[in-house]
């Protein structure tokens, strides 16, 4: 049994520390909701009144936060100062790469093992324990890292130093969200010119256009697996959480001297649908836009 302390038990969070519960560690929780923190006490983990109370005596720390300033603050008012040094400190909130360099620094100078460990998979895979985690830490740290990620994990992968793992976050989505704009425009132009959409569900599936928005998130209700789409784009991947990650991607692009005109394209497109009020819906409801029929969606 290990001593987790979890901060931050949202949409995801909330999940995740129930996972490790459920694997039997010991897991004090924290969370500034209260809501929040009632729900995880339901799923087995010990209510912690603050941050540094959690970390006291933890072996391992997890946080699962909503973006780089609540991350830096965390750590670098908190964290830092109340953990145990032989703790093992592990983000898993996408972020900025600078961010998590940052943090990574001020961890290691103070004697801390630190990694970066955003997820790929939504709420329902939290709470399945099926995330994949694409990690940044000292190579010496990974086995210790994957071993403390193993009851939230279906994959667990070294993607570098400290702030690859969410350098590869932050291109992967780049590249899906590219890729589902690209998914709808074909849908759309195919409907004007009189093409069914499973007829071109199934023809594009298995021809070189083939990807994962059209193979197995195929935006068009009824078409292709069960998807949000069949929903009216309720739950999945919301594309305010898509907007965040594309506009990581452009700073991350801005700073590094990195041509990204399909990146900035898609964050234009996911910015107009988001101040259409639909950031809510799934990532993949901007069809609709595309299609000049956003009202069904309300
Ligand atoms: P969320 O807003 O539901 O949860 C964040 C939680 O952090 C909240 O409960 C909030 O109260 C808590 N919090 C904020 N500041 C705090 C502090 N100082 N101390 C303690 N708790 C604090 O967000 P989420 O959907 O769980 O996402 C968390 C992270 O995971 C984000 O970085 C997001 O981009 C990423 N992510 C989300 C999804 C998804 O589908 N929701 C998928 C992959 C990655």
């Amino acid at each position: 049994m290990t001593h987790i302390a979890f901060i931050g038990l949202g949409n995801m969070g909330g999940g995740m520390a129930a996972n490790q519960a459920k694997a039997q560690h010991q897991v004090s929780a924290f969370d500034l909701s209260a809501a929040a923190l009632e729900r995880a006490v339901a799923a087995g983990c010990h209510a912690a009144g603050s941050v540094a109370e959690a970390v006291k005596d933890a072996q391992v720390v997890i946080t699962m936060l909503p973006a780089g300033p609540h991350v830096r603050s965390v750590y670098g008012e908190q964290v830092l100062a109340h953990a145990p040094k032989s703790a093992l400190l592990i983000d898993c909130s996408t972020i900025d790469v600078e961010s998590a360099r940052a943090v990574a620094g001020l961890a290691k100078a103070a004697g801390f093992r630190f990694a970066d460990a955003p997820v790929s998979g939504g709420v329902m895979a939290a709470e399945a324990g099926t995330l994949a985690f694409m990690v940044g830490c000292d190579a010496a740290d990974f086995a210790a890292v994957e071993a403390a990620l193993a009851p939230m994990s279906r994959a667990t992968i070294h993607a570098g130093d400290h702030g690859a793992g969410q350098a590869a976050k932050i291109c992967n989505n780049m590249l899906l969200g590219i890729s589902m704009l690209g998914t709808c425009e074909a849908f759309a132009l195919a409907e004007k010119l009189g093409l069914a959409a499973d007829r071109f569900f199934e023809i594009a599936s298995q021809s070189s256009g083939q990807c994962w928005s059209v193979s197995t998130y195929c935006p068009v209700p009824g078409v292709g697996p069960s998807t949000p789409a069949d929903r009216n784009y309720e739950g999945g991947f919301a594309a305010a959480m898509m907007l965040k990650d594309l506009k990581l991607a452009q700073d991350a692009a801005a700073k590094a001297g990195a041509s990204t005109p399909m990146g900035a394209q898609a964050e234009a497109l996911y910015a107009l649908f988001d101040g259409n009020g639909f950031g809510g819906k799934d990532f993949s409801a901007v069809l609709q836009l595309l299609r000049g029929k956003v009202a069904s969606l309300n």
